[in-house]
Order: C-alpha cells, then structure tokens, then sequence
C-alpha cells in the first residue's frame, strides 16, 4: 500500500509515495497526481524536503495539467473541432443512416443516439478515413519528392498516445490519425519527417538537412504540434 501524503500546510497537494529497492527518489507529475518512488528505508524528512524542494515546479506542473485536459476534445452538439486546421461546430443529428459530413463552418455527425461515445466513435471512424485519403496520398508524394519512393513500403494508421508519427526500418510509416485536426502545413510537415526516416533512422542533423530541404519552416510546424497537439485527445 502506498503512502498518501495528505494535505498538510506545507504541501499545496496530496502525493504518493512508493517504495521500492530503488536507491535515490523520483518524482513523477501524471495525470494530476503526484508521485514520489523512494528507496524501501528512505526517512520521511528526506522524502519531504525533496518534494519542498520542487514545490514549485509540481504546482505549476498541475496547473499545466490542468489546463490542458479542459482544452481536450469534447465531440458533443454545439461544441467546436477543428478539421485541417480550422474551426467547425459539430452538429449531432438523428438519423439511421450514420455519417459524418463537413462544411466550411460545421461538422455535421448523422447518429442513430446522440451520446458522447457514440459521437466519438463515428467522428474517429471518420477521421481516420480522412487522414487514409489524405495522409496516404502525401506521403507517396513526398517520399517521390526526396527520391526515396523506393524506400517506401506502407502507411498505416494506430491512434498511439506518445508519437504522431513513427517509421519503421522496414519502410512502412506510421501515423495517428488525429493529426488531420491540425493544419495542413503541419500535417505535411509530420509526413516529411516520417518519410525523412527512410533516408535517416535517427534524429541527426543529416535527418533535419533532408526535412529542411523541402519544409524550411519545419521548426514552426514541429513548435505547434507540440503546444497543440494535446487539444486533439479527447477528455474520456
Ligand atoms: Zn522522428
């Protein structure tokens, strides 16, 4: 059983402790809870100056955290999503054809229950057909542009938590369909550094030369997905 620190005047927050044969602390700030792993016979007082210590670095770490989650993704009648970058009202209708239609201004979901989940799953089926079409497309394009079609071998889509995009030594590329929500110059960004891979497995400065070499503002790109792409996860 791990020890929960209430809170006490010193500590803004509750965390955790976990013991284990590990021999100096760690602290961990995930998904608004606060962790700290110590050795099995580490004395409270260290555990506590240790955590005083970052005190403030966990508190605007949580506050982070905090604001990032209410700027997830919510798929619900009236809500906002974005679509290559730009904004569209969902619009949830009854319907027992179910599909999802976009316009200019809104993003119209045809369901037969107007439920979170339901919206969700239609939306990412959606999406993902999308990003097949478009993504696909743009990688045979980009990959032809380098010179490097031969190196090709697939695009596949997985909606994965911690990469927008991976390439395999095999040559198939992956990506996670949720990026279609950011712009298209991200999005195209994201396919030239996958299909960079075939030419560099690494993140070298050879890597970056080749990314550069057709997407000069790459740097840009690689900037707002980073500062936006949590807003594409949803909140379930
Ligand atoms: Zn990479």
């Amino acid at each position: 059983m791990p020890d929960i620190c209430k809170l006490n005047p010193t500590f803004p927050f509750n965390f955790e402790i976990n013991r284990s044969k590990r021999k100096s602390l760690v602290l961990y700030v995930k998904s608004g809870k606060v962790e700290v792993r110590a050795p099995r016979y580490a004395s409270t007082k260290w555990i506590h100056e240790f955590v005083y210590d970052k005190k403030d670095w966990i508190e605007s770490e949580l506050a982070r955290q905090k604001r990032h989650m209410k700027q997830r993704l919510v798929i619900a009648d009236g809500r906002e999503v974005t679509f290559l970058g730009k904004p569209r009202t969902i619009v949830a209708l009854i319907s027992p054809q179910q599909d999802v239609k976009v316009t200019r201004d809104f993003l119209f979901i045809y369901t037969r229950q107007n439920t979170p989940e339901k919206l969700e799953k239609l939306f990412n089926r959606w999406l993902k057909e999308k990003a097949m079409e478009h993504m696909t497309t743009e990688t045979i394009k980009i990959a032809r542009e380098l010179g490097l079609e031969d190196r090709l071998n697939k695009v596949i889509f997985r909606k994965t938590k911690t990469k927008w995009g991976h390439c395999c030594q095999d040559g198939t590329i992956q990506y996670n369909w949720l990026a279609m929500m950011a712009p298209r110059e991200v999005i195209r960004y994201l396919i030239v550094h996958e299909c960079s891979h075939l030419k560099h497995m690494d993140h070298s400065k050879r890597f970056w030369q080749t990314v550069e070499s057709i997407c000069p503002d790459y740097s840009e790109h690689r900037h707002w997905l980073a500062e936006n792409g949590h807003r594409f996860w949803s909140r379930q």
